[in-house]
C-alpha cells in the first residue's frame, strides 16, 4: 500500500467509527473545570458549624465588620499563597470577582505609582500567556483592554518576549499569570521566570502582575511543585507594588461557596481597601469560620488536597491511557501530563481544533470551544483543545475521550488527504 492508500484506509476506518459514535447518541460534557460530586462530598464537614460563632479574639462573627477577613483563615492559606498573613485578605466566594474588581479599581482610581487612572490612558494592554484562561480574557475584553498573546514555554511565559514588550511600551499595564499548574497546560513557572518577572524593567510605572495562584495546592503527584516567592522577589528588586496575588478555595471546598484571597504590598492593600470599604461592610465570616474549623491548619489543607488528588488522579490517568491507546503512535496529536491543576492540553494538527470540537459536539461530546484558550477566542493555528477531566465519572470520561480520539483521527486524516 502506498502512504496515500494507507492514509485513505485510516480515514475510512475513522469515518466508520465516527458514524457509530454518532449513532450512540451520547450526552457527555468535558467543558469546564468543575469539581465532581465526589470531590464536593469531601468537604461536607464544612456545612457544620461547631461551637460558638466567634473568632479567636472573641469577635462575634455573626455581626457586621472584619473587612480583612478572619486572621485564622488567612493564616491557613498564607504559606500556600506565599503571602504574609498581614498582607493577605480573605474575601468573598470568587477570586475571579477580585481580579475583575482589581481591573475596575485601577481603571477608575490611580494604583500606587500610576501617573493617571487607567481609564485616562489612550490605550492599555495586558500580556496574555497562551494558552491561558478564557475568563481572564473576558475581563479584558469587557473593559476594552487590548490583549497581547505571549507564547508559553515549559518554564512559563517566554520571558524574552515579555521583557521586550514591557520595556518598550508604557501601554502594557499588566500580565496574567497562573504560575502553578497553569490553566490549561499545567506549566509550573521556573524560579528564573519568577525572578525575571519580579525584576524586569517596565515602561509603565504602574505595571501589575496578576498572579492568579488558583492551583497552589492542587497537586496530582506525591511531589508538590514549589514556585519562587514572587512578592518577596519583587520587593527585593525594588518593585514592592508590582504583584497582586489571588487565591481561591473554590476547588478545595465548594466551588461557589468557598473563600477567595487577595494579597499584595501594604501600599496596594491600602489602595484596595479604600475601595472595598465603600463596597461592603465585610465578607461572610461565618463561612470563613467554617473553613477554619474544617481545614484546621496548613497541614489540614494538605491532607484535604491529598484526598482530592486520590479522586481526580485516576481521571487524568484515564485520559492519558485512552489517548495513548488510540492516538499514541499516530502522530496526529500530543497532550500534556500535568503534575497538578485541572486541565490537560491536547494539541492537534494545525487547522483541525475547531473541526474536532464541532465533530465531537455533533456526537454529543461537549468540549470547551476551540480558541477559548487564546485572547478574543482566536487561535490562529487552530490546534489547541482544553480537556477538563475532573467532573465526569470515570466510565463516562473513558467513553468521551475515546470519542474525542475518533474525531481527531477523522478530522486529521481528512485534512492530510484533502488539505
Ligand atoms: N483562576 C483560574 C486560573 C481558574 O482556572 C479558575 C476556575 O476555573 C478561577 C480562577 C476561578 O476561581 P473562583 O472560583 O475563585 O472565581
Amino acid at each position: 500500500m502506498t502512504a496515500k492508500e494507507e492514509l485513505t484506509a485510516q480515514r475510512d476506518r475513522a469515518r466508520q467509527d465516527y458514524d457509530e459514535l454518532v449513532a450512540r447518541g451520547l450526552k457527555l460534557d468535558l467543558t469546564r473545570g468543575k469539581p465532581s460530586p465526589d470531590q464536593l462530598d469531601l468537604a461536607l464537614g464544612l456545612l457544620e458549624l461547631k461551637g460558638e460563632p466567634k473568632a479567636a479574639d472573641g469577635t462575634d462573627l455573626r455581626n457586621y465588620g472584619g473587612l480583612n477577613g478572619l486572621p485564622e483563615l488567612r493564616a491557613i492559606f498564607s504559606e500556600a499563597l506565599q503571602v504574609p498573613v498581614d498582607q493577605l485578605l480573605a474575601a468573598g466566594n470568587s477570586s475571579l470577582e477580585l481580579m475583575h474588581d482589581a481591573i475596575v479599581f485601577a481603571l477608575l482610581s490611580k494604583v500606587p505609582g500610576a501617573e493617571r487612572r487607567w481609564v485616562e490612558e489612550p490605550e492599555i494592554a495586558f500580556l496574555c500567556p497562551v494558552p491561558g484562561y478564557d475568563r481572564h480574557y473576558g475581563i479584558c475584553e469587557r473593559y476594552g483592554i487590548k490583549m497581547i498573546p505571549v507564547p508559553m514555554t515549559a518554564d512559563g511565559p517566554d520571558m524574552d518576549v515579555v521583557e521586550r514588550l514591557v520595556a518598550e511600551d508604557p501601554a502594557v499595564k499588566g500580565i496574567w499569570c497562573v504560575p502553578k499548574y497553569s490553566n490549561p497546560d499545567g506549566v509550573v513557572y521556573s524560579d528564573e521566570t519568577v525572578r525575571r518577572l519580579a525584576a524586569m524593567e517596565t515602561a509603565a510605572p504602574d505595571f501589575r502582575i496578576f498572579w492568579d495562584n488558583a492551583y497552589a495546592v492542587h497537586h496530582l503527584s506525591g511531589e508538590p511543585a514549589e514556585i519562587a516567592d514572587v512578592l518577596a522577589l519583587a520587593t527585593e528588586a525594588g518593585h514592592p507594588d508590582r504583584v497582586f496575588v489571588f487565591g481561591s478555595s473554590s476547588k478545595i471546598t465548594f466551588a461557589g461557596a468557598g473563600v477567595a484571597f487577595f494579597g499584595s504590598s501594604p501600599a496596594n492593600l491600602k489602595w484596595w481597601q479604600s475601595h472595598t470599604v465603600k463596597r461592603s461592610i465585610g465578607p461572610d465570616k461565618i463561612n470563613q469560620l467554617r473553613h477554619v474549623q474544617f481545614l484546621r491548619d496548613a497541614d489540614g489543607l494538605r491532607e484535604h488536597m491529598a484526598q482530592h488528588a486520590a479522586v481526580i488522579r485516576p481521571k487524568f490517568d484515564i485520559v492519558d491511557k485512552v489517548l495513548t491507546a488510540e492516538l499514541g503512535d499516530s502522530g496526529l496529536a500530543s497532550w500534556t501530563s500535568p503534575a497538578g491543576g485541572y486541565f490537560i492540553t491536547l494539541t492537534v494538527p494545525e487547522g483541525c481544533a475547531g473541526e474536532v470540537v464541532a465533530k465531537a459536539k455533533a456526537a454529543g461530546i461537549a468540549l470547551t470551544p476551540a480558541g477559548a484558550t487564546h485572547p478574543y477566542g482566536d487561535e490562529p493555528e487552530d490546534r489547541t483543545i482544553r480537556i477538563a477531566p475532573t467532573y465526569p465519572d470515570p466510565a463516562e470520561l473513558e467513553v468521551a475521550i475515546s470519542g474525542l480520539a475518533t474525531c481527531i483521527r477523522l478530522v486529521a486524516t481528512d485534512k492530510l488527504l484533502n488539505g
